[in-house]
């Protein structure tokens, strides 16, 4: 039955069905980062909500519910390199899985004890009905918000705002009244430290589960899980050989001593350069990925190289083209 089951795994695994691959946070190494994470809790005194966690396509938390729903690629090492290969980029270590979970545990207790109710919620979120934009156009660095999760997501919707204070105001060991000291995004720390001390002993007002898409529910197969997260064809700007060859150099013109593929490198980067770019610019990691290969793929037809000795000087090439054409998409859009 084992050898039967490891070798379903190794072979076709995108063909399975999400709810048939019997997925559990019991007895795998989330279990033990959930547990760190209900010690957290205790230590910043959240505990009369007690958060239900299970496992779905990605992170949330269901409207007016306590149930954390979590990445399901996370519970195991084949199914994070199987998401990994996809180029999407969401962290999966413990101390990445433990910044989501301080995020998600804002929207259970703003769900909760129905903090989005209040005059004074609203005075410093905003309207929590407002629509939910998923290409938010943030503006970087501004000190009206705290920084948590990346691509200055505060600035997405009052909801995600007041999710990222909470997520700062209950991090073990960051001291956010001296990190915000100069910045109006204060403000909100101190409304969220009011209100956490005032429902220390408060019993909540919901403990409604409902889970949304439980993974043992999903009829999709891993491949349909996927396909539906690949975007549309991106239009990728018309120059982009004229890009490659200022970043790497005229081939034939001046030949490398020690010729190393671009192409390589340009794959070798992808992660990196579109997990950071969405970090300070907020623009998509899947925008950049999709790019980032079509820069490879040309330069694999182009045979592109460059001089060993030039690698940190045509990374930061690369990496400064993306980051600007990441923030001209952005502008754009937004204007
Ligand atoms: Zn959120």
């Amino acid at each position: 039955m084992s050898s039967e089951k490891s070798f379903v795994h190794e072979g076709n695994l995108g063909s399975r069905r999400l709810r048939d691959l019997g997925l559990t946070i019991l007895g795998t190494p989330l279990e033990v980062v959930l547990q760190e994470f209900q010690r957290e809790l205790s230590a910043c005194g959240v505990t009369k909500v007690r958060p239900h966690f299970y496992l779905s396509t990605e992170w949330g938390v269901p409207f007016d519910t306590i149930s954390i729903a979590i990445p399901f690629y996370l519970v195991r090492v084949d199914l994070t390199d199987f998401h990994a290969e996809r180029g999407l980029v969401e962290g999966g270590g413990p101390s990445d899985i433990l910044r989501y979970l301080r995020h998600e545990m804002g929207h259970v207790v703003n769900y909760a004890y129905r903090l989005y109710e209040r005059p004074e919620w609203t005075n410093q979120f905003g309207d929590i009905n407002l629509p939910y934009e998923e290409e938010y156009r943030p503006k970087a660095f501004s000190p009206q918000y705290v920084d948590h999760l990346p691509g200055w997501y505060a600035q997405k919707h009052p909801d995600e705002d007041w999710a990222e204070t909470f997520a700062v105001w209950m991090t073990p060991g960051l001291n956010w009244r001296e990190r915000y000291m100069r910045r109006p995004a204060l403000a909100k720390l101190e409304y969220c430290d009011r209100v956490m001390a005032e429902l220390r002993e408060r019993e909540p007002l919901t403990t409604a589960e409902d889970p949304d898409e439980d993974v043992a529910s999903l009829e999709s197969t891993l491949d349909e899980h996927y396909r539906a997260y690949a975007l549309d064809k991106m239009e990728v700007p018309a120059d982009l050989e004229e890009a490659l060859l200022t970043i790497f150099g005229e081939p034939g013109k001046e030949p490398p001593t020690t010729p190393r593929r671009a192409a390589m490198l340009i794959r070798r980067l992808e992660r990196t350069i579109s997990a950071d770019v969405y970090r300070w610019t907020g623009w998509f990691p899947e925008r950049a990925r999709h790019l980032l290969r079509e820069l490879s793929e040309l330069a694999e037809k182009r045979n592109m190289t460059y001089a060993e000795a030039r690698e940190t000087a045509v990374t930061v090439a690369l990496t400064t083209f993306i980051t600007a054409l990441a923030m001209s998409r952005l502008h754009d859009a937004a204007t």
